[in-house]
Formats: structure tokens, sequence, C-alpha cells
């Protein structure tokens, strides 16, 4: 069983329901071992400002500090989920700097500052056209990012929201993007995410897809970190059997999670658990 869920959101994101205390109280409930908190800080523009103040996220981490004195039994990472970009490099270096997160998801949730999961990124577009465009961004925002991230959430997450008669991706269709995106993750010691939310918004797979798992690790990718990507109490841990089961078919033995961060360029201790 997963004893780790590293993609957690709480009420600091604007799509969080849930308080820190509980969903901390949830985890426990679950027989989690540990988990960390990743809310939103997105410089593209998603419905308004996605990112907290440097005050909110003293007080975030404040709140952590009170879940991690009640609930001496499970491991809590402060961290955040970060919006990157090709074009925000200053401001993402910046904030991660200056609110000295635990731990960094990085995400691509924007296509040239338009919002992926909303019609104008995907309208009057083929699938193929917008699914490349999104997978080319990734890669260049990847690059871009100079390794500010420790791993990347939800690669093919395009695929939750753009309204396609079949949403269905070919891996092969965009292999020059993804396996570069794969080759970095791995030369920089960063994790690729398994998010277990893609089941829940309407796929039939969990991210990544089966084809870019199974090639992650045929290109000697290893570390993954997993993730529910949790919006609300009932959703801490959700989707783990399914997630367990895939990571073990494409050849996991471990997963990862990653603690304190600290500064600039010094790179995360890491945590491995056994599938
Ligand atoms: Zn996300
Ligand atoms: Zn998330």
């Amino acid at each position: 069983m997963i004893k780790s869920d590293s993609h957690l959101h709480s009420t600091y994101s604007p799509d969080g329901f849930n308080t820190v205390m509980e969903m901390t109280e949830a985890a426990v409930k679950q027989g989690l071992q540990h988990i960390a908190f990743t809310d939103h800080h997105d410089f593209a523009e998603i419905n308004g400002c996605w990112r907290m103040t440097s005050a909110e996220y003293e007080a975030f981490k404040n709140e952590v500090a009170l879940a991690r004195e009640r609930f001496p039994q499970i491991s809590i990472t402060a961290g955040i989920e970060l919006g990157l970009t090709p074009t925000h490099t200053e401001e993402l270096r910046t904030l991660v700097r200056d609110y000295k997160p635990e731990f960094v998801i990085g995400a691509i949730h924007t296509i040239e500052n338009a919002d992926v999961s909303k019609p104008e990124a995907y309208e009057g577009k083929t699938k193929k056209q917008f699914y490349r465009e999104f997978f080319e961004t990734t890669l260049e925002a990847v690059k871009a990012s100079g390794g500010l991230f420790d791993t990347l959430a939800h690669i093919d997450v395009v695929m939750r929201w753009a309204r396609y008669e079949d949403m269905g991706l070919v891996y092969e269709d965009y292999a020059e993007f993804i396996d570069e995106v794969l080759r970095y993750l791995m030369r920089n010691g960063k994790g690729l995410e398994v998010n277990a939310a893609g089941f829940f918004y309407g796929l039939e797979h969990i991210h990544p897809h089966w084809d870019i798992l199974k090639r992650y690790k045929e290109l000697g990718g290893e570390i993954v970190t997993v993730g529910s990507d949790g919006h609300r109490v009932g959703e801490v841990a959700r989707g783990f059997g399914l997630a367990e089961e895939l990571m073990k078919r494409a050849g996991f033995e471990c997963y990862y999670s990653f603690g304190v961060r600290g500064m600039g360029e010094r790179s995360s201790p890491l945590r491995v658990w056994k599938v």
C-alpha cells in the first residue's frame, strides 16, 4: 500500500475545500505516513491570481507546524505546486528563493498564458495540434526552469479538460518532446509524478498515460513520486490502489518523496518507499 501522498491541496488553493488540519487528519485515517501540501502558485492567469502572498505562505507554514504537533505520527512537507512556463523564469525563481518551500512540484497549466482547462486554449485546434503545443510548451518550460522543481506533475494533464470526441493520447505522436522531457528529469535528478487523479477526471487512466510511464522506465527513469492531487478530504490517497498496480506492472519497485528543499540550487534529500 502506498504510504506517501505527495500532492495535496488545502484551502490555501482557490480550488481547495479543506484545511491543512482536516486534510492531515484524513491522511492519518487512511494510514499514510507522509503527505506533502502543494498549493497552487501560478503566474500565468488562471481565473485570476492563483498564488499566495508571502504573508499567506507564512500563515500556511504555521498551520503545517500546528498539524505536525497534533499528528506526530505522520510526516508533513510544506511544498508548492508551481506553474512552470517558458517565460516567467525570473518570477518563479524569486518565489522559490523567498518562500523557501520544502518541496516543489512543477506543473504546466498554460500554453502562452491560456489556461489549458479552458476552451480558449483548445478551440479551433485539432487534438493533435493542441496536444503537440502542450508537450512542446512542457519541454520549453522544463528547460527554462533551471531545475527549480523536484518532480514534474501530471505530465499529460492536457487530456483532462479539452473536449474532443476521442481524448486518447498516442505517445508516438509527441515522442520527440516527451522523451526529451523524461531525459531532462533523469539527467537532473528530478522525479516524474504518478498522479492518480486522471482516473477521476473522466479518463481511463492515471497520469502519466501507461505508454509514458513505461517509456520512462525503459529509458532508465527511477524517481517517481505519487500524488492523489486531492482537493478535499475524500480525495486523499484516492486511486492509490490502481496507481500502485500500474507502477508495479511498469517495473518500479520504489517510489520517492522529497524532504526539505532549502535554498536555491541545493538538491532535495529523497526518501525511498517500497512499492
Ligand atoms: Zn496541477
Ligand atoms: Zn494539484
